[in-house]
This record gives C-alpha cells, sequence and structure tokens, in this order.
C-alpha cells in the first residue's frame, strides 16, 4: 500500500458520500464524514437501483449492501387512460432508510470518522457528496411507503399530466411510492393525501383510489422541492447529484451516484497518497464524470422534456399505443 500523505473530509452521507468513504477507507485512507442529518432515514427516492455493474460495487467494497434487496424483473407504464406498455429490466428494490444505514455501518465498521449533524461548507480537501443543490426549479418530488397495495408488476410506472409515478417493490412486502409533481400550483392538502392529490389533479384517478385504499407508513413520507436536474454548478471536487442529477424517471440516480464515487476514488487516492495536488484531482474526478456520464444525462434530459410536457405526453402515448416505442433501447442509452 502507498504511504498515505492526506487525509480526506467528505461532506455528506448519501450513497454517493459513503460509497467513497468506505472505499477510501479500504484503501487505508484517514477519512472523516460530515453528516447534516442522522441515520437511519427516508430519502425522497424511487428505491429502484438498476445499471450499476457488481464490478463498481466491488471495486468501492459495497456489494454485501445490497445483498438483501428485492430483485426486480418486470416493469409497465400507463397514463391516465390505462397500461402503455411492459418490459423486462433488471434492476433491485430497497429502502434509502436500509441501504444508507447499512452504508453508515460499514464506513463506521471499518474505523471511518463520522461526525452526524453536522453541515459544513466547501472548502479544499472536501469531496463535495450533499445531493441536489438547493436552486431554484419547478419540480416537488414526495415519497412513501405503503403496504397492502397490489402490484401488476415490480415496477410501476405512471405518468399524469403534472408528472409522473414509481410504485416499486422494496423489502418486508413493502411498496416505495414516490412521485415527481410540477410544483406551480399545488393541492391544497397535507401529509400523504398531498401525493395523491397530486396524482388526482394528473388525472391519475384510478391509481390514486388504490393509493387511498393501502395501508400507508406516514412515517415515511418525505418531499423535497427546489433543485434542478442536470449538471450541477457544485465545488470542484463534487460527486453524486452535487455534481450532477440524471431524471429520476430513469431509475438511474443512486446507481450514478456509486459509479460517481469509482470516478472519484483514483484521483482522491492519487491525492492522498500525494501524487495529485487537490485541484489535480478535482479536475481528473470530473472528466472521469463528463465522460462516463455526458451521454446518459444528455438522452434522459431530452426524455425527461417529452414526458413531462403535454404534447411531447400526446406524441409519447400515441408511439406507445402504436408499439413504436423501443423501451429497451432507450434504457439503455440512460445507462
Ligand atoms: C423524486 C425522485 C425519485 C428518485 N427515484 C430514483 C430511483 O428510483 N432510482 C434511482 O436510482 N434514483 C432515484 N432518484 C435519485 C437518487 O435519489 C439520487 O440520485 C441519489 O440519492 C443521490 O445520492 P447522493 O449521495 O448524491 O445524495 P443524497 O442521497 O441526497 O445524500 C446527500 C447527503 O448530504 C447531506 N448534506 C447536505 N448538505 C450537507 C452539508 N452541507 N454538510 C453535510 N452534509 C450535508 C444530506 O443530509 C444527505 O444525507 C430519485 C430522485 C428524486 C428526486
Amino acid at each position: 500500500m502507498a504511504t498515505l500523505k492526506h487525509p480526506i473530509t467528505i461532506a455528506g452521507g448519501g450513497l454517493a458520500g459513503l460509497s467513497l468513504g468506505v472505499a477510501l477507507c479500504r484503501h487505508g485512507v484517514d477519512v472523516t464524514l460530515h453528516e447534516a442529518s442522522t441515520y437511519p432515514r427516508h430519502r425522497v427516492c424511487g428505491e429502484f437501483i438498476s445499471g450499476v455493474t457488481n464490478d463498481t460495487l466491488r471495486r468501492l467494497g459495497i456489494d454485501h449492501t445490497l445483498a438483501e434487496a428485492v430483485t426486480l424483473t418486470t416493469a409497465s407504464w400507463s397514463d391516465a387512460a390505462g397500461p402503455l406498455g411492459s418490459m423486462q429490466v433488471a434492476g433491485c428494490g430497497i429502502s434509502r432508510w436500509q441501504l444508507d444505514e447499512k452504508l453508515r455501518q460499514t464506513f463506521t465498521d471499518l474505523g471511518g470518522h463520522l461526525v452526524t449533524g453536522s453541515r459544513i461548507e466547501p472548502g479544499p480537501g472536501i469531496v463535495w457528496a450533499t445531493g441536489r443543490p438547493k436552486r431554484p426549479g419547478s419540480w416537488l418530488g414526495l415519497k412513501f411507503h405503503a403496504r397492502n397495495l397490489i402490484l401488476t408488476h415490480d415496477l410501476e410506472m405512471h405518468m399524469g399530466s403534472t408528472g409522473y409515478l414509481g410504485l416499486a417493490r422494496i423489502e418486508n412486502g413493502l411498496v416505495n411510492v414516490c412521485g415527481l409533481f410540477r410544483s406551480h400550483a399545488p393541492p391544497k392538502a397535507k401529509g400523504p393525501a398531498l401525493l395523491i392529490a397530486h396524482l388526482r389533479a394528473g388525472g391519475l384517478q384510478k391509481l390514486a383510489d388504490r393509493l387511498d385504499a393501502a395501508d400507508i407508513d406516514a412515517t415515511s413520507l418525505c418531499g423535497v422541492a427546489g433543485f434542478r436536474l442536470g449538471s450541477q454548478p457544485g465545488p470542484p471536487f463534487s460527486i453524486g447529484d452535487s455534481a450532477c442529477m440524471i431524471p429520476p424517471f430513469t431509475g438511474n440516480g443512486m446507481s450514478m451516484a456509486f459509479e460517481s464515487a469509482e470516478c472519484a476514488l483514483q484521483p482522491a487516492l492519487d491525492y492522498a497518497c500525494g501524487n495529485q495536488t487537490w485541484d489535480q484531482a478535482a479536475a481528473a474526478s470530473k472528466k472521469a464524470h463528463h465522460q462516463r456520464f455526458r451521454r446518459r444525462l444528455a438522452v434522459a434530459g431530452v426524455l425527461h422534456s417529452l414526458l413531462t410536457t403535454r404534447l411531447g405526453m400526446r406524441l409519447t402515448t400515441s408511439l406507445a399505443r402504436r408499439r413504436a416505442v423501443p423501451y429497451h433501447l432507450l434504457l439503455q442509452l440512460v445507462r
């Protein structure tokens, strides 16, 4: 093992920060991670992981954290008028409550220093993994867990006129319910009822009725607003959503958080060993991100616009009804 000269600080203990922290600890680096919140905790997320390879998970030393995730193989797309199509998928479902906690446990077991309840500012020597930066934006993300919700497929995607919603199987027979809605003129409702009201406002009455009849875990409700998709203007050494955010419908954001940690690993090690300055390491990480994510971000951005504008939706659904949407090709292009 090379001699390590510099410790590394990470801001943000979500998927990107914790998985980089674990990988660096496995290489003997002295890592301190500051997390603004505590564990375990719910996060706004569809909780459907797809795209990340076993090689990436093994390189980061986090493959065991997904061992108990539920394997998901079938998916369907619907709009207010009914099913648009179905397909095979390769992915898994696991709550962020469980996944982030497993990563935290691994990080601390390896000797990583974790400081919870600590919100820090950017600076040299700090890898920025703080998730979606707060920026004025028109989207509202909402999620909760539900029981007694029968799914037609492991993953159901529903497109409404004001946004979209995914239902994914996760552990213990739970279903994660997560939607992204336009935040102008939100319906007047609170708690889980707000998500259901958004579905009704978007014309998804049947889906709203299904959720009304389900057993909702109100303690798992969380929401997020004020963010923008695509590349982010963060500090130079940013990873995960702090670096770039892919539209949620792709189900690839968590995979990207892991892959982003992988992109940052060698540059961070080079800095820790004294082979590169902080600025050189940050530039190398940024270049690796650009090469790895450029295409999928561009394709996902175009598809997101199609799925969230009236004209785009009309075009997409009419193509889908004629079975003219190449789901598999599109899925590959956003991975
Ligand atoms: C509505 C919606 C649905 C989604 N659905 C899916 C899906 O089904 N599949 C998928 O793969 N992806 C999905 N995603 C994307 C996925 O959730 C993110 O890409 C992923 O969580 C990014 O991980 P991260 O580590 O970069 O950020 P996060 O998981 O957000 O972690 C960032 C952490 O940093 C902490 N923090 C913030 N500021 C500071 C600070 N200054 N100092 C210290 N700590 C700080 C926060 O408390 C947080 O714990 C979805 C996103 C949204 C919005």
